[in-house]
């Protein structure tokens, strides 16, 4: 089988020559284990902060050893009652097509009660909890609020925009790096407004479109989105500080936000959060948003690559902005 290994530590962006496409043999489950043939793999940001050998709240990858990341395969082989041969199971050891797994480390999943199986890397998964969670837990979200969600068009982005609408938000505001993704988010996905980070100063622009300020900013950028949100932002405004893209292969500290001593003034309220710590919102997450999915009132587009040996360019691409919605690799 093949596998995608760490080849070298990126300093900066990352190129092809981070990664290496190894052959090794089909791995065996041990007792309590399942063997798992994977079928889509999620591509994800964080991906590139456990290229670097430093603490954080994930190991870093260890270079020649194989990448892991969010995965969905058909149990082929099982050693635990309770995850039988044909099961359908989200897990953390992708960027292979066979993993094994502890059978209580992996999610059982229903494939008839989603759109595709990818679904439980996206709207029903990781990146629609990491909405959900940021949004309504971490921002406490409330109805008549104005949101604005930075990295709009993507995975996580595309929910909080659409869970706010649906909750009630009197304005969802969204920026996104290209004309097309910001028409979508109108014309698609029921924003009241976007815009195009690259086409002039983000502060310029939200201001533009939140004549009234701000009361939620769900920030998946940092830098210079983050500042002009800090500066937007109404009194008792709350920041769910979910990602940081915009700095994730910088090799010098960010020169923004310089402004955050007026969250002082403002009373903001400015709160990290990783969704690993909050999984026991998984079922009230499903629940809601399943049922906004079943009711199609809800919706999610993914870019989907094909092919293992593709996976690298996929996660270059999605650095680069190259996907709408969720990025997943199929499998063969
Ligand atoms: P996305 O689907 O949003 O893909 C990443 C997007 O980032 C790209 O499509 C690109 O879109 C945008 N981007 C890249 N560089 C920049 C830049 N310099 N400035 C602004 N936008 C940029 O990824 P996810 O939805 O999976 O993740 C979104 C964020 O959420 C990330 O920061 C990620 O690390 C974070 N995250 C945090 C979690 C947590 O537990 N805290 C869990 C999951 C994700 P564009 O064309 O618009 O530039």
């Amino acid at each position: 089988m093949k596998e995608i290994r760490l080849a070298a530590r990126p300093v900066g962006w990352p190129t092809a020559e981070t990664f290496e496409i190894a052959e090794t043999p089909v791995p065996e489950p041990g007792p309590g284990q399942v063997l798992i043939r994977n079928v889509y793999m999620s591509v994800d940001p964080y991906m590139r902060g456990r290229m670097n050998d430093v603490k954080s709240y994930m190991p870093p990858f260890a270079v020649g050893e194989p990448l892991d990341g969010g995965a969905i395969g058909e149990v082929v082989t099982s050693h635990a009652e309770n995850v039988p041969v044909g099961s359908y199971v989200v897990h953390s050891l992708g960027w292979r097509e066979y993993s094994v797994a502890d059978a209580a480390r992996v999610r059982v999943v229903d494939p008839a009660a989603a759109p595709t199986l990818s679904a439980y890397l996206g709207l029903l998964g990781m990146t629609g909890l990491t909405a959900y969670v940021g949004l309504l837990d971490i921002a406490q979200f409330k109805e008549g609020d104005t949101v604005f969600v930075s990295g709009a068009a993507g995975a996580v982005g595309s929910v909080v925009g659409q869970i706010a609408r649906l909750r009630g938000a009197k304005r969802v505001i969204g920026s996104a790096g290209s004309a097309e993704k910001t028409r979508h988010l109108i014309d698609d996905l029921g924003f009241d407004a976007a815009f195009n980070y690259k086409d002039a100063p983000v502060r310029d622009q939200l201001r533009a479109a939140a004549p009234d300020g701000v009361d939620v900013y769900f920030d998946n950028v940092g830098g210079d989105h983050l500042e002009a949100a800090i500066s937007t932002l109404n009194k008792f405004g709350r920041i769910a500080m979910c990602g940081a893209i915009a700095q994730y292969n910088d090799v010098a500290p960010p020169a923004a936000p310089r402004n955050l001593a007026s969250a002082i003034g403002k009373e903001i309220n400015l709160r990290g959060f990783l969704v690993g710590n909050h999984s026991h919102r998984m079922p009230d997450f499903v629940a809601e948003v399943g049922g906004w999915l079943r009711s199609g009132r809800i919706t999610a587009r993914e870019t989907i690559v094909d092919g293992l040996e593709n996976a690298p360019e996929a996660f270059l691409g999605l650095l680069r902005g190259d996907n709408t919605g969720k990025m997943v690799v199929k499998l063969g």
